[in-house]
Parts: structure tokens; C-alpha cells; sequence
């Protein structure tokens, strides 16, 4: 048995089933949690270590981790402001720096940072195209 088999979850063995042929044969075993763990011989056991709920923990913890411990990715956003209306924010101070600059829009790169729901800008990077910089620098 490996650390992994160790630190899975053991569930509850529902069905066990016999396939492949002689000297191949496998023992499908049907979880409570629905999964089905494969092994060379039959539990003998009536609860067995499952794999896919170790590493389905995982990812999430993975998440969790990512998403500074929060909440779920799912839920991230059901309370404070919503994305869509942050996106939108952004969008207004991509054109209004556009607007200013005389540049398109496309040329506005905002570096965004996510502050727990908010969207905050960092920095702005512009494109100048030749004539934009000739327009820029030439004295009025
Ligand atoms: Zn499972």
C-alpha cells in the first residue's frame, strides 16, 4: 500500500465485480461515494481507501489555497461586488485613458489584481503606434 492509499478516504464498499480473464483479472469495486476503485484482489474489508476522493480533496484544497483560503471558487463572488459590474469599471477606465491619450481602446493595457471580489489596477501599459508618438511629441 503506498502513502497515497494511506491518506485516502476509505468508503464503503457497495459491489464488487470480477473482470478480465485468468491471470488478468481485476476486482472493480463499487464505492458508496460512486466511485469505483480497481484492485488485483477483493477487499476483504468492508471499507476501502478510495483514490478519486483523495485527489478530488485535493483540487480542492488546491483551490481553497489559491483563492487565499476563502471561500470555494463558486461562491467567491456572492458577496461584495460582482464581477461583471467590476469588469465594467475597468472597461470605463480603459476608454476614459483612451479617450485621454487619443489611442484605441485596444491599446490599453490595464494590469488588474483581484482584492478579494474588487478589482484594483496595478499599472497601465499603452501601445503608441508611430503616429500616436509623433502626435504626442510634436509641440502644438
Ligand atoms: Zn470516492
Amino acid at each position: 500500500m503506498t502513502t497515497e492509499y494511506r491518506r485516502a478516504p476509505r468508503r464503503r464498499v457497495v459491489n464488487i465485480e470480477r473482470v478480465g480473464r485468468w491471470g488478468k483479472l481485476e476486482y472493480l469495486h463499487t464505492l458508496d461515494c460512486g466511485h469505483t476503485e480497481s484492485r488485483k484482489r477483493a477487499a476483504r474489508t468492508e471499507d476501502i481507501a478510495c483514490l478519486f476522493c483523495l485527489q478530488t480533496e485535493a483540487r480542492d484544497q488546491e483551490i481553497r489555497s489559491l483563492t487565499g483560503g476563502q471561500a470555494t471558487p463558486l461562491t467567491a463572488y456572492e458577496d461584495g461586488p460582482s464581477l461583471a459590474d467590476e469588469e465594467t469599471k475597468i472597461e470605463k477606465v480603459k476608454s476614459t485613458l483612451a479617450a485621454r491619450l487619443g489611442v484605441p481602446v485596444d491599446a490599453i493595457g490595464l494590469v488588474v489584481e483581484d482584492s478579494a471580489g474588487a478589482l484594483v489596477v496595478k499599472s497601465c501599459v499603452v501601445y503608441l503606434s508611430a503616429a500616436d508618438v509623433t502626435r504626442l511629441t510634436s509641440p502644438r
